[in-house]
């Protein structure tokens, strides 16, 4: 695949959800977590960076007060197997005794996420809840913790697009594609 045949019109990957029903699912995710956020003032974390654009989106569609704030974790290079992950950036806010809800673009082996989970939980918040745009299919029982928030369950296929990189290319197309070497 060449950068240049990169379209929107025409874009040589299998489209896994478009951008009308990734908004439109967002819009839905939206309206749930306002209404189990009413009355409160909680703190919505962006993980960097796959989670731009759905962080983007479902933060402008939950109309009530929330603030902002980003994290980055990446697993270490070449150790798959022992999953181990470390912190690139961390929170700028004080969370402590605040209603915090993780934002991902994806949950595979639920590694990164058991990472943050653990680490924003040392910092003692009222809550903590996940909202994940998409969950692979077995990652459950790594994360160990609930994930209440889920756009879509996908099976084990490597998916771009929406914020999601393969090699970082791709995360600008507007919609979830699945990957392929063509
Ligand atoms: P996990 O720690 O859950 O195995 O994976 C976490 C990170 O791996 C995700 O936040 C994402 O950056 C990356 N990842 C996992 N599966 C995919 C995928 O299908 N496509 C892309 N682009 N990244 C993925």
């Amino acid at each position: 695949m060449k950068n240049d045949a990169l379209n929107y019109n025409n874009i040589p990957f299998q489209a896994l959800f478009s951008e009308e029903m990734i908004f439109s699912r967002v819009k839905e995710l939206g309206l749930q977590i306002a209404n189990d956020y009413q009355g409160k003032n909680p703190v919505f974390v962006c993980v960097l960076r796959g989670g731009i654009y759905f962080f983007s989106d479902l933060t402008k569609a939950v109309p009530i007060l929330v603030e902002l704030d980003f994290i980055q974790a990446r697993s270490y290079l070449g150790t798959e197997s022992t999953g181990n992950v470390e912190l690139i950036k961390d929170l700028d806010s004080d969370i402590e005794g605040r209603d915090v809800l993780i934002v991902e673009d994806i949950v595979d082996t639920g590694r990164t996420l058991k990472f943050l989970i653990s680490h924003i939980l040392s910092k003692k918040p009222k809550s903590l809840e996940v909202a994940s745009l998409l969950f692979k299919e077995g990652g459950e029982e790594d994360v160990g913790y609930p994930i209440k928030y889920i756009g879509w369950n996908i099976g084990k296929e490597f998916v771009i697009g929406y914020g999601l990189d393969y090699d970082g290319k791709f995360r600008n197309l507007p919609g979830v594609f699945l990957y392929s070497e063509e």
